[in-house]
């Protein structure tokens, strides 16, 4: 099956796209490689297509001290490959090599996984983890939110119909730190059955540890510290936090779990 008719533009900065996509029932694409299988099944029959991977500004990286602004259309080869600076000690370069296959790689981008908001994904997960925030622009506004707070529900997120994601802004973390992102995938290259993200920030005051790829967004645990000194178990902190997993999947995230725990001690 293949996509229905459709127009097709390609914006050339974020203002542009915006008032493209004014038009009612038009799609903002990037990578195309969620989106275009959806189109293909026809799952989506939008009636236009804004193309933004080209769009210089959300292809643009800026640094300030404190952070690292990523243009939503930056690829995540050009972080595999660091094209673009890595707001972390490399932690998210990793991320990004560990994302599909390469050929996804090359095309797919930062904004349009979050915007996409799958469960199991990467960016999804790890920049959540990160305390990153996303800047989302329209006509007559912009607004920065932090991811804990954009993802609403699996493929959900609060983006309005007229709204893009212009910038990914990521905290820089030292050396000082410490990080873990474990996954398990049934295979190389595919989406993550079970996630947990572990950040330790003494600098910043933050623990942070995250549960991924369970159908809803990611879930930061309320008890951090507690799991930390061990006075609460991976398994019993997945039990708490996701009551609705059978036991196959809450034995796998308690696993995830275990390990990226693991891995920060190390
Ligand atoms: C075979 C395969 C395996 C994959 N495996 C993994 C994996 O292991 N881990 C993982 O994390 N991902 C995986 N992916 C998904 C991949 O990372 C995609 O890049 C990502 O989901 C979507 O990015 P995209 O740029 O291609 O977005 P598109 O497909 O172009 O768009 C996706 C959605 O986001 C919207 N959108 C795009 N950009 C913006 C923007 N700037 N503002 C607002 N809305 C926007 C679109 O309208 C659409 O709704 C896989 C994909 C494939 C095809």
């Amino acid at each position: 099956m293949k996509a229905a008719s459709l127009s097709y533009a390609a914006a050339a900065s974020a203002t542009d796209a915006v008032r493209m996509l004014s038009s009612p029932e038009a799609k903002v694409i990037a990578g195309g490689q969620s989106l275009g299988p959806i189109l293909n099944l026809r799952l989506a029959r939008p009636s236009g297509l804004v193309d933004v991977s080209r769009a210089a500004d959300l292809r643009a990286v800026t640094e300030t001290p404190d952070a690292v602004h990523y243009g939503a259309a930056v690829t995540h080869a050009e972080m595999e490959d660091g094209v673009v600076p890595d707001a972390t000690p490399g932690w998210m370069q990793t991320v990004a090599r560990r994302i599909a296959y390469r050929a996804v790689r090359n095309r797919g981008t930062i904004g349009g996984s979050l915007a996409h908001a799958d469960p199991a994904a990467d960016w999804v997960n790890a920049l959540t983890a990160l305390d990153a925030s996303v800047v989302l622009t329209r006509s007559d506004a912009e607004r920065t939110v932090k991811l804990e707070q954009f993802f609403t529900g699996p493929f959900a997120t609060v983006l309005a119909a007229d709204e893009i994601i212009a910038r990914v802004i990521v905290p820089r973390r030292t050396l000082q730190a410490r990080w873990a992102y474990w996954k398990f995938c049934r295979k190389t290259g595919e989406f993550a059955k079970a996630s947990a993200a572990v950040l330790l920030d003494p600098a910043r005051n933050q623990t942070r540890i995250l549960l991924g790829a369970i159908e809803r967004p990611p879930v930061l645990l309320p008890d951090a510290e507690a799991i930390m000194t061990g006075s609460i178990t991976p398994a019993r902190a997945v039990a708490c936090a996701a009551p609705e997993l059978d036991a196959a999947s809450a034995a796998m995230h308690a696993a995830a779990l275990t390990r990226a725990l693991a891995m920060v001690a190390a």
